[in-house]
């Protein structure tokens, strides 16, 4: 589905320049949940917005369904990433001036004509992860840190994206609201949907069909786990022993 290559990403800073992704590539498969790990700043989050086209890498390509992405113009990025992806980003960015449920509703304006069934289905999903119709009002700046991550979750999930971007989704929530959202993810998943998730959480990683390590922006090594829901002890043991050889 997404193929990677050889793809550079380099920041310059008072001219010092950072080579953040060094040559990596990687293949996306269609309804594949792909984890990625790693230490903080190997480059997952930078990795993520070159793979959706949120940004776009200093050198390499990404090929979407067989079409290079890379050099659309920013409309034709836009237009793409609109229809093709959903984003959850590491640090929410939910909009301040609007509440909760108003920051998935504009989202998902995009997909849905008609206001009052998207409304029927932000508050569904909100009650899903675990939002109460109390807050569904509320502003940004009146919720904890994990109830904007999962208004965020929400947001990112509320079009049905081909392709899920999850940059640590349950980084902010306790065990049971973890434990809901994965379920979420894991369901979406089994639809057909591809989920490519960035997180630290071992709990998280036992989602995913694959799990990838990052480190210093090149992949050190992956390792695979069999497809949804077959994760029998032999995959957990598998998975606890790829990330210890990690550290
Ligand atoms: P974490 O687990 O802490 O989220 P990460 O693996 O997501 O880390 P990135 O956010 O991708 O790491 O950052 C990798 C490196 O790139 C860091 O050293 C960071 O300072 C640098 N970097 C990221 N974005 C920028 C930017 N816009 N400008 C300059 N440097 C950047
Ligand atoms: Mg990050």
């Amino acid at each position: 589905l997404i193929i990677a290559k050889d793809l550079c990403k380099t920041f310059s800073n008072d001219s010092v320049q950072q080579h953040v992704l060094k040559n990596l590539n990687l293949e996306i498969h269609k309804g594949e949940f792909l984890v990625i790990m790693g230490n903080s700043g190997s480059g997952k989050s930078t990795l993520l917005y070159s793979l959706s086209g949120m940004d776009r890498p200093t050198l390499g390509k990404i090929i979407y369904e067989g079409e290079e992405i890379q050099n659309y113009s920013d409309e034709k990025l836009c237009v793409f990433r609109g229809k093709n992806t959903g984003f959850v980003f590491q640090q929410n960015f939910l909009n301040d001036t609007l509440t909760a449920i108003d920051n998935v509703m504009v989202c998902g304006l995009l997909t849905h004509k008609n206001r009052k069934k998207l409304a029927e289905k932000c508050k569904e999903l909100l009650l899903k992860v675990g939002i109460t119709e109390e807050d569904f009002n509320k502003f940004p700046s009146q919720l904890s840190g994990g109830q904007k991550q999962r208004v965020a979750v929400v947001r990112g999930i509320i079009n049905n994206p081909p392709v899920l971007f999850a940059d640590e989704p349950t980084g902010a929530l306790n065990s049971d609201n973890t434990e809901k959202l994965l379920d979420i993810l894991t369901k979406m998943n089994e639809n057909g949907q591809t989920i490519v998730m960035v997180t630290h959480s071992i709990e998280a990683a036992r989602r995913g069909d694959r799990v990838m390590y990052l480190e210093d922006g090149v992949i050190r090594d992956s390792i695979s786990l069999g497809k949804f829901t077959s994760r029998d002890s032999s995959s957990n043991q598998k998975l606890n022993h790829f990330l210890e050889e990690m550290g």
